[in-house]
């Protein structure tokens, strides 16, 4: 997608506000003699931010706006080192909020909609994205958190909630609940909106179909916000998302070049409002591409498609290069086998190779030996390794509520 003259001179006013901060970034681009953004050439002369950078700026060092102005902090989950503390303005709550309520729209939900709401509250952006967003649409929202499956069939039934939102792990273990206690019938659910992760359309169809409702992929991240800068419409055609508050970017990942519209690399995303920390080309590491043309909704916000993986997801093993959706299309043509699994790989000293094992689920009718043999044979042949195939009951592998980490890598420990 192009800058437009109006994204540029927002570009121009963050870097101006960025630079009379003199924050974190203030420094790195004074360094760089960059002090004004006039044409897309001077964009793209600015460097990358990596979320290692966010890091090294612990705790503020990537405010851009006066401490009285800030009013809340959230803070993104770092699986290793520091977390990233991401603070926020007034207008900047209000304009997620915004951003999510249109979220919603595009979904098709109002305000007689009921959303019951499972992402995680805290530090985390989740949970009080999707309230701020329902509450800013004039939906109810019912605030159950996550866990407590009990609990929220029970709400499910007793305030006939219309929508869910959850992560794509627990809307399926929901569903499955569902589908246990025979509850469908007693439920309202209309809708669900789905933190989008890379999920198989083997899942999406199960949940879809288990829950008898429409589903629609949310996209976000702390970095940005949090969820609620993009959503599907329900055309089903990729995902709008809100070019007056983001510039969104396709990168090839080795070079950081952009690719042309249509073409997949890593989604790179500028805040153009943004007053407590404004990021400005900001590698999400989450692999897409931006769908070319309108969509025939009618709405003007250019589409995302759904997000491919992540590019510090891929794996390597015996010098081939592999990404966890590869592993799930390929289970997805497998009969009776579920949507979820696990990757280990650990170096065995003894013969000097690296071992893949591969842990997945299957359905009590089908044969679980056979089951492993075609997998192990189908992965040989797509991704020229040969794992070990371990076949398990359905249901044994852990759900999570958070996004699920499914590739272990025990070969550095
Ligand atoms: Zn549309």
């Amino acid at each position: 997608m192009k800058i437009t003259e109006k994204q540029l001179s927002l570009v121009n006013e963050r870097l101006k506000a960025i630079l009379s901060s003199d924050n974190y970034f203030a420094k790195i681009y004074k360094e760089l003699g960059i002090t004004e953004i006039k044409t897309p050439e001077d964009f793209r002369k600015l460097p990358f931010i990596d979320k290692a950078e966010l890091r090294n700026a612990y705790p503020l060092g990537i405010q851009a706006a006066p401490d009285e102005e800030i009013v809340r902090i959230h803070s993104s989950s770092g699986t290793t080192g520091k977390p990233v503390i991401i603070p926020y303005t007034a207008k900047d709550v209000d304009d997620w909020a915004t951003m999510f309520a249109r979220c919603y729209e595009t979904a098709g939900i109002g305000k007689r909609d009921r959303i019951q709401i499972t992402p995680g509250y805290g530090l985390w952006t989740a949970g009080i994205g999707f309230q701020a967003g329902c509450e800013k649409l004039g939906a109810m929202a019912i605030p159950m958190g996550p866990g407590n499956t009990e609990k929220q069939l029970q709400m499910m039934q007793d305030l006939k909630s219309t929508v869910i939102c959850a992560t794509s792990s627990y809307a399926l273990l929901l569903a499955e609940e569902i589908n246990k206690r025979g509850l469908r019938d007693k439920l309202l659910l209309k809708k669900g909106v789905i933190g989008s992760e890379r999920w198989s359309d083997k899942k999406r169809e199960y949940i879809a179909n288990e829950l008898g409702i429409e589903l629609y992929d949310i996209y976000g991240l702390t970095e940005i916000y949090g969820p609620g800068i993009g959503i599907n419409c329900s055309l089903q055609t990729g995902m709008h998302y809100w070019d007056d508050y983001i510039y969104v970017e396709i990168i090839d990942p080795e070079t950081g070049e952009n690719v042309e519209d249509g073409e997949e690399g890593e989604i790179v995303i500028t805040t153009l409002v943004k007053e407590g920390a404004p990021l400005l080309r900001f590698r999400t590491h989450d692999l897409s591409r931006i769908i070319p043309g309108d969509c025939p909704c009618g709405r003007s916000y250019p589409r995302l498609d759904v997000i491919k993986g992540r590019s510090d997801d891929m794996f390597k093993v015996h010098g081939v290069n592999m990404f966890p959706s590869q592993v799930e299309e390929l289970l997805g043509t497998v009969d009776g086998v579920s949507s979820e699994y696990k990757i280990d790989i650990a170096h065995d000293d003894e013969i000097n190779r690296d071992i893949i094992l591969l842990t997945v689920e299957a359905e009590g009718r089908v044969n679980f030996e056979k089951t492993g043999e075609t997998i192990k044979n189908a992965f040989k042949s797509k991704m020229s390794v040969t794992p070990k195939v371990v076949v398990v009951s359905l249901g044994t592998l852990p759900r999570s509520e958070k996004k699920t980490k499914r590739v272990f890598d025990h070969r550095e420990e």
